[in-house]
């Protein structure tokens, strides 16, 4: 993994103005959040420069205001639920520039922590204006990046902004990235990938990326209908893009050149009906789904299979649940699946990393949210990842040299 400056390469900060940027957009439901996991997130990084004595301020976005002013979308709705999680009081500032922050940073003890308005209320932020970077950053003496999630987008809170102050990972940026470097930057073989989800067509780039990548392909969830197809097994009336059966069979021939093993279900749970628990639930083997019948989940024998391979595998990533695990039983196989992991995990023969939106809800129905290597709750920045892309936030860290 290319080197970046943690807070450990920063000596004695002591009433240095610290730009720390962080994720703050919270799911609301009326005037507080709902969850405030990317708040516990960036915690320890801002009580770390707060006891090191440093003034922190926190820039974020909060929704898509769209370069305007909104009250709604003011960073100032989150100020109560970030207190209370960090357990100290927040002096919120209208701004993000200029002299109002200026004067603010006056009224601020050492250790003390400010948080500045939506950076995108400002039209520079998503355009990565530079000379709006560049007014952010002339407050602070050094920049910490705390907000992985935020890391896909050059924007000038992420990005700009590091081309004119020293930069720095937060712990949240730091842990997260080892965790990623582990999982596909510089991974223990046997790798083997895990992707699921409803559709291939969102995923295609992720597909792409990892059959040249990983030694063991475990295709499941809706996309694996597509596959199937395309290997002409009729799949009645499932979620199936049938105009993407070329596209799967490039990747299946792509997997084969370059020695990866691609894992499709052999047998698969089906219905005529979405419903929990329907009548008509029966297992059959992949070529018995019946016309009027659609695929739901794996097969338990698919799962059995899938398990012994994780068993020869030191590392897995994945993405996407195997079934339409929201609906009862479809959870099955992805749930079975899960603890495996989390078991080989446990024993210490698996490091597991996983992530998507999707995935993070299916994993803590599985009850396995701490017992998997790392859990990302990127979202958009994870998926970029897997297909390999390079983030523009990470990037710019690593090559950050004020
Ligand atoms: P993530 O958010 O983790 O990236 P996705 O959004 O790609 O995952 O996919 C999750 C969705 O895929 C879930 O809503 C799930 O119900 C659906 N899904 C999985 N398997 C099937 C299937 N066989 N048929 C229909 N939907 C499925
Ligand atoms: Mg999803």
């Amino acid at each position: 993994m290319a080197a970046f400056k943690t807070l450990d390469d920063l000596g004695d900060v002591t009433g240095m103005v610290a730009l720390v940027r962080v994720d703050l957009n919270l799911p609301m439901n009326g005037g507080s959040a709902t969850d405030v996991t990317r708040v516990e997130a960036v915690k320890p990084t801002i009580l770390e420069l707060s006891e090191r004595g440093a003034k922190v301020l926190l820039l974020a976005h909060f929704g898509r205001p769209g370069g305007k002013r909104s009250s709604m979308l003011s960073t100032s709705m989150v100020v109560g639920d970030v207190e209370e999680v960090l357990g100290k009081e927040l002096m919120f500032i209208p701004e993000i520039a200029g002299p109002v922050v200026e004067q603010s940073i006056g009224i601020l003890a050492d250790g003390d922590i400010g948080l500045l308005d939506n950076t995108r209320f400002w039209p520079g932020e998503d355009t990565n204006d530079s000379s709006l970077a560049q007014a952010i950053a002339a407050h602070g003496d050094f920049f910490v990046n705390d907000a992985f999630s935020a890391a896909h987008r050059a924007h000038a809170s992420t990005e700009g902004i590091t081309h004119f102050l020293p930069s720095y990972a937060g712990r949240a940026m730091e842990a997260e990235l080892k965790a990623l470097d582990a999982a596909l930057g510089n991974p223990e073989a046997p790798v083997a990938a895990v992707v699921g989800g409803a559709k291939v067509s969102s995923k295609l780039g992720v597909l792409e990326n990892l059959v040249g990548r990983v030694q063991h392909l475990i295709i499941g969830g809706g996309m694996a209908n597509t596959f199937l197809a395309a290997r002409g097994v009729n799949v009645g009336k499932s979620l199936c893009e049938h105009d993407l059966t070329d596209t799967a069979s490039r990747i299946l021939d792509a997997a084969d050149h370059a020695g990866c093993t691609v894992h499709l279900p052999y047998d698969v749970v089906v219905s005529k009906e979405f419903t929990a628990n329907p009548p008509s639930l029966r297992t059959c083997n992949v070529h018995e789904v019946a016309e009027d019948e659609m695929i739901l989940d794996i097969g338990a024998s698919a799962v059995e299979a899938l398990a012994d391979v994780l068993k020869t595998c030191r590392t897995l990533v994945w993405n996407g649940p195997l079934g339409a695990f929201e609906t009862e039983p479809f959870d099955a196989a992805t749930v079975a699946l899960a603890r495996t992991a989390a078991a080989l995990t446990s024993e210490g023969s698996l490091i597991s990393v996983a992530g998507g939106g999707d995935t993070v809800a299916a994993l803590a129905q599985a009850g396995v949210t701490n017992d998997v290597t790392y859990i990302s709750t990127a979202g958009g920045a994870f998926l970029e990842w897997m297909e390999g892309k390079e983030l523009p936030g990470v990037a710019a860290l690593v090559a950050s040299n004020v």
